[in-house]
């Protein structure tokens, strides 16, 4: 992105938070004591480009629980190591209909999750990244993807995965549903699997990022897979496609539809209040932090920040045409 570009865009986004910096709609995720006791004002703005270049306002390095972003990544690195037709055999490609933690529509009738944004498709396809590791080397493994992608290491925030541990019963009941269906990928003599799978999938949901590192991690997608600090490639190209793709249909819950009619960019948002945006055209990424969230569970401000920065800058890839 050539410089004057960047700083134009840095201008706009400059803009979009003193605009919204007194918006105090929605309200705080309150399903765990982490995220109920968020401090609701906090506000940070990232963007990152393929090469590297970085602005933030606000809260940018404020720590936060990746949550469902992590989803993406699981994906990439689960299409990585099985390739697209091994995953897709644990896994759908089409939009749920459903919310993202509903065990009752998360699967079709094979005991198959719709697709990898959700819970059920989340879990499905973490089984498919490193299953031959100890589930400590496995989390070691996603660790180093993402230290390789933000060129930082992610935290984990225990108390954030003790909560989700001792809340997530949902979870642990599609987990449960999909083995008993064939349809998560474990060892089937091991019966405690399904809920092993339900609580690696709460460490990954727990990993805490900000909002700065979390913009390269997006830009590594907006680069076609290529880390914007090193240079190194995470991701093939072809990897990528399919994980924006999904993004762009159901990267925003139950209001991905509409996402997509006013924004049209793929994006995933988070339950702590994330918002991660990726604009192919600009080989950049946006990443928004702002703890209260909207009906669906998407952070009020990060669709405010997208909807006018996608507006000023005419990034929607079908209006204007
Ligand atoms: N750990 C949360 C859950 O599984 C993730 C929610 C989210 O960010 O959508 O309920």
């Amino acid at each position: 992105v050539p410089a004057d570009e960047f700083r134009e865009f840095a201008r706009g986004v400059e803009a979009a938070y003193d605009e919204l910096l007194a918006n105090a709609d929605g309200h705080v995720a309150d399903y765990i004591p982490t995220l109920r006791d968020a401090d609701p004002d906090k506000f940070g703005i990232a963007i990152c480009t393929a090469d590297g270049q970085l602005f933030s306002i606000g809260d940018a390095k404020a720590g936060f629980s990746v949550q469902s972003t992590s989803k993406p990544f699981n994906y990439a690195m689960a299409l990585e190591e099985f390739g697209a037709e091994e995953v897709h055999r644990w896994v759908g490609q089409e939009q749920s209909g459903g919310t993202f933690n509903d065990p009752r529509l998360s699967l079709d009738h094979d005991g198959k999750p719709q697709n990898p944004m959700i819970n059920a498709g989340a879990m499905a396809t973490l089984a498919l990244v490193e299953p031959g590791l100890s589930e400590d080397g496995r989390q070691v493994a996603i660790d180093h993807t993402w230290t390789r992608m933000m060129g930082a290491e992610p935290g984990h925030d225990h108390a954030t995965f003790l909560a989700e541990r001792d809340t997530g019963h949902g979870n642990r009941g599609l987990a449960g549903l999909m083995a008993a269906k064939g349809m998560l990928r474990v060892d089937p003599r091991d019966r405690d699997a399904p809920q092993k799978a339900a609580e690696f999938y709460f460490g990954v949901c727990s990993m805490q990022v900000d909002a700065e590192r979390l913009a390269a991690a997006g830009a590594t997608l907006a680069s076609g897979g290529i880390a914007p600090y090193s240079g190194e490639r995470v991701f093939g190209q072809e990897t990528v496609g399919r994980v924006l793709s999904v993004m762009g249909h159901s990267g925003m819950y139950n209001d991905s539809g509409r996402f997509s009619e006013q924004v049209g960019l793929p994006a995933k948002s988070g339950v702590s209040g994330n918002v991660m945006m990726v604009v192919p055209s600009k080989q950049l990424a946006v990443v928004v932090f702002s703890p209260r969230l909207d009906e669906a569970g998407n952070s009020v401000r990060g669709v405010e920040v997208c909807r006018r920065l996608v507006n000023e800058f005419g990034l929607h890839p079908y209006k204007g045409l």
